[in-house]
């Protein structure tokens, strides 16, 4: 990583008061272009200045109230709900506005969300990208984010019907040819493995299936039982696996939207009329669930619970006290010697949040906690957290989804 490197003899130079004898620096008069980044520049004397509670003899400060405002205006306080927001510059957005070439992403994004596979394709695809090229994203239906997972361009490239698996890959294909992309990168799972070997046949080209890690200028993957590694240039088409490479993490991208629409061929169709059988949640294997809902020690009205985890669609789970204590099966507990899960949203109802707890709970991307103890480790890990009884709790929360339901 390449950073402006700071220069402190120029940065002195600039605070120098001018005709005094002796060099005297003034820190308060830090002109904003000083930054080496570019970034507004905090200035903590005017933020101490800012807290100054006026009145009493001695000095005292209120650190819940920030001042906005990056140069010193004493005595004029306002709330800051995020100082974040205000001390940091906007992120840039990056355009490449002529690319030297493509590299395409083929995100799963079911329900039009990036899974974390998806978004270590978008990684892989934009390490593949480096020296001008642009990562074109074509998913199969709107997804959101695509810009902040590292894709420049997008295109849905949806089949006719819902699930449509050879239109999709003949869309797919007629795209690749005619944005002739250097690369395309899809995930190693049931439904982009297959669309990957699909594509591949369409094109007659061989794939890269199973990639286990990926740079610019190789690709490997294990062959033999493991025993050996198969090493070679990243070719034309790649499938990766989960955890191969890492998700983008830089400044947003635009994900401008292109017409990436290519003739597509006539299709001879084998599947006449199909469509996508959602799977109960209150059966699905935990490791493959969106939405989990899980009791902890706190939990002493499981009827209530399990009312509540079919009220939300959910998927039941459990910590390690309540199934070994028998309350809920041992295939719900969630944790490091149960399942690691890999939902979009894990709603924990009165559990601590013990280290081996979280381990399993470490991939989802939403967490929502109630609890008694403000102070629980499960509250400091969630997004959204609600400090109460969860005896009390549960039923409001079925009384408001009733309500909803009545309501519609
Ligand atoms: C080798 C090993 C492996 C383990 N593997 C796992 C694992 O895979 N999964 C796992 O879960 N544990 C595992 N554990 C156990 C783990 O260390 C914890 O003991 C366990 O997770 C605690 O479960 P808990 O949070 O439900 O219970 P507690 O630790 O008893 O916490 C109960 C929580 O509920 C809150 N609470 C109490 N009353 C209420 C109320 N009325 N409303 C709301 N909140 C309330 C309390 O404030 C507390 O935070 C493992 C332990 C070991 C040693």
């Amino acid at each position: 990583m390449s950073r402006t490197r700071r220069d402190p003899r120029t940065e002195r130079a600039l605070h120098l008061v001018a005709g005094t004898a002796r060099p005297r620096l003034d820190r308060a008069a830090a002109p904003a272009a000083a930054s080496p980044t570019g970034r507004p520049r905090r200035d903590p004397r005017a933020e101490v200045d800012s807290a100054l509670v006026p009145g009493p003899a001695r000095r005292r400060l209120d650190r819940t109230l920030r001042q906005t405002g990056l140069t010193g205006q004493t005595g004029h306080i306002v709330h800051l709900i995020e100082p974040e927001i205000a001390l940091t510059a906007p992120p840039r957005i990056v355009v490449v506005e002529e690319p030297a070439f493509l590299v395409a992403a083929v995100p799963d994004a079911p329900g039009g969300r990036l899974t974390a596979h998806d978004r270590q394709v978008l990684g892989a695809a934009r390490l593949l990208a480096e020296g001008g090229g642009a990562v074109v994203a074509l998913p199969g239906g709107p997804v959101e984010e695509l810009g902040g997972a590292g894709a420049d361009r997008s295109q849905v490239l949806a089949g006719e019907s819902e699930f449509d698996p050879e239109g999709r890959a003949a869309a797919l294909a007629a795209a690749l040819r005619r944005l002739k992309v250097r690369h395309a990168v899809f995930p190693e799972t049931a439904e982009g493995g297959d669309l990957a070997r699909r594509v591949a046949a369409a094109l007659g080209e061989p794939l890269f299936a199973a990639a286990e890690s990926l740079t610019a200028r190789a690709v490997t993957r294990a062959a033999r039982g493991r025993r050996v590694e198969q090493r070679a240039t990243p070719p034309r088409l790649v499938s990766l696996t989960a955890d191969a490479v890492a998700a983008y993490a830089g400044a947003p991208r635009e994900a401008r939207e292109i017409n990436a629409l290519g003739e597509v061929a006539a299709v001879p169709r084998a599947i006449v009329s199909a469509r996508v059988v959602p799977a109960d949640p209150a059966t699905v294997p935990l490791s493959e669930a969106e939405f989990v809902v899980s009791a902890g020690n706190g939990i002493t009205d499981f009827e209530r619970f399990r009312a509540l985890v079919a009220a939300l669609r959910a998927t039941p789970g459990a910590s390690r006290v309540v199934c070994d204590a028998g309350l809920m099966p041992r295939a719900a507990q969630v944790g490091a010697s149960g399942t690691v899960l890999d939902a979009t949203c894990y709603f924990a109802l009165g559990i601590a949040g013990a280290p081996q707890h979280l381990q399993g709970v470490a991939r989802c991307e939403h967490v929502v906690a109630v609890n008694t103890d403000l102070h629980a480790a499960m509250i400091e890990r969630a997004g959204l957290a609600i400090v109460a009884d969860a005896q009390e709790v549960m039923p409001a929360l079925l009384a408001a989804l009733q309500a909803e339901e009545t309501r519609e």
